[in-house]
């Protein structure tokens, strides 16, 4: 009798003989453990096991042009449950890349123009970037035990440069302060750029391998320039 580990060994398959795509799409059977798992589905009808699914059977155009892939927040939590090992939120990511750059979702698409153009999604100036940092630090020096806390912003040699979620010098910047909180009792030595601080990288959301180089590569910049060797990217 045929044992099941002599019917297939996902090792020895010729990978590509079975894949239009790099994703192993092809070996799901369709068990729906990525579309339980997922928290995005049901989402105008968005299931993960569908979108594999339609990419196996061919129809990569259509899950291009459809809304699905931008519902996905890439995640992982598919990935983490599949029992075939499918690269979901990866093939998510390459259908995003296939989209004609004029029609991704509008507010991503305006998002990455700007970070490319400004270094922030916001398009927030440099001096109201510190401004922002300033006086959320002085809200922290008045707390008890904080009296001495500044914002070390551009501090060459530091031992870790940070880079900030956008919202967190919009509409969230109590959010800061946990963290800053925890570098101050610990002693950290640690900085935040003034220019590219963006750690939110739009051009890996939208699928533009291109951007997120660029994107990345700022970040670099700034730890060459600063003289900063530990990288604290917490998006
Ligand atoms: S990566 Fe996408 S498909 Fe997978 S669980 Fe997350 S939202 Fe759902
Ligand atoms: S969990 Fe994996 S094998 Fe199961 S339906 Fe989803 S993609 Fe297919």
């Amino acid at each position: 009798m045929t044992e099941p580990a002599d019917i297939i060994d996902l090792n020895q398959l010729d990978h590509a003989k079975f894949q239009s795509w790099g994703y192993s799409q092809d070996f799901c059977v369709t068990c729906g453990l990525c579309s339980s798992s997922c928290p995005a589905s049901g989402i105008d009808g968005f299931d993960p096991r569908k979108l594999i699914r339609m990419l196996s059977l061919g129809l990569e155009d259509a899950v291009i042009a459809s809304r699905w892939p931008w519902i996905c927040t890439m995640c992982g939590k598919c990935e983490n449950v599949c029992p075939m090992e499918i690269d979901i939120a990866d093939a998510v990511r390459q259908v995003r890349s296939l989209r004609e750059r004029d029609k991704v979702p509008g507010i991503v698409h305006k998002g990455l123009e700007a970070a490319l153009e400004t270094g922030n999604n916001l398009r927030l100036p440099k001096d109201d970037f510190i401004f922002i940092l300033e006086d959320v630090g002085e809200e922290i020096a008045e707390e008890p035990g904080y009296e001495d806390f500044n914002v070390p912003i551009d501090k060459k040699g530091a031992n870790i440069l940070t880079t900030i979620h956008n919202k967190l010098v919009n509409t969230h910047t109590e959010d800061l302060k946990h963290w800053w909180r925890i570098f101050h009792v610990a002693k950290e030595d640690w900085t935040v750029p003034s220019v590219n601080w963006e750690g939110t990288n739009w051009g890996y959301f939208t699928g533009d391998d291109e951007a997120m180089k660029i994107m990345s590569s700022r970040i670099v910049e700034q730890m060459e320039q600063l003289e900063v060797k530990t990288l604290l990217w917490p998006e």
